[in-house]
Parts: structure tokens; sequence; C-alpha cells
């Protein structure tokens, strides 16, 4: 059996950690390590899908959850603008293999400069 991932243990109270949003099937918490005043990863329950391209494939209105949930977010703590952000694989920086989306608002004028 596989080990749950850190986002798992953070759910499930076994490390710390910042929850933002809790529903059903998708959980939020802060970044550890923050790249712009909100930072947040959202995150479904199920630990199923690697990344984004197979929770597309699997189960697409899971992906909408997370996606309502993001813009819930930035309604919350940006004034409803965001970027989301997922990584593939580890060459395009993904570290943790349970998928999750990155939900970045209030961002520096700087930082979005060419991207
Ligand atoms: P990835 O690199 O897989 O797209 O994103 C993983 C994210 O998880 C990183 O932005 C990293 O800062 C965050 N992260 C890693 N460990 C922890 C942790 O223990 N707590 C929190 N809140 N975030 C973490």
């Amino acid at each position: 059996m596989t080990e749950p991932s850190i986002f798992t243990r953070i759910l499930n109270g076994e490390i710390p950690g910042e929850l933002l949003a809790d529903d059903d099937r998708v959980f939020a918490i802060r970044d550890i390590n923050p790249q712009a005043p909100l930072h947040a990863l959202v995150i479904p329950k199920t630990e199923r899908y690697r990344d984004v391209t197979e929770l597309a494939q699997g189960d697409p209105e899971l992906l909408a959850a997370m996606i309502a949930m993001a813009k819930r977010l930035a309604d919350e703590h940006a004034g409803g603008e965001y970027r989301l952000i997922f990584n593939n694989g580890a060459s395009a920086g993904q570290s943790v293999f349970h998928v999750h989306a990155h939900v970045l608002g209030d961002i520096e004028e700087s930082k979005l400069v060419g991207f």
C-alpha cells in the first residue's frame, strides 16, 4: 500500500496546514511557500489522479468542482480574479503526484510580465 500524500496527511490533521475550504469532494490549503498574497492549493480528496490530464479524462465533474472552489477562494481572498496553474510531470515542476491546482491571486504586477 502506498503512503498517503502530504496533502491527505494535512487534510487528516496528521501534519499542520491551513485549511482554506473543504467540501464533500475537494479541499484547499494555503501553500507553504507562497508565490502571491493568495496562493492556495485546491485538491480532490481522492488520490486516484496524478495530474490534471488523468483527472480530466477520469472525472471531469471533479475537475469542475476544483475550479469552482478556486473561484470561491479568489472571490473571498483576492477580489475574484486569479491565475490557475497545474504542473504536470517533474520536468514541468510537479513535486506532489496527487493532482492539485495552484490558485494565485493579488499577483504582483512584475511577476505577470511575459507570461
Ligand atoms: P507542485 O510542485 O507539485 O505543483 O506543487 C506542490 C506544492 O505543494 C508546492 O507549491 C509546495 O510549496 C507545496 N507544499 C509542499 N509541502 C507542503 C506542506 O507540507 N504544506 C503546504 N501547505 N504546502 C506544501
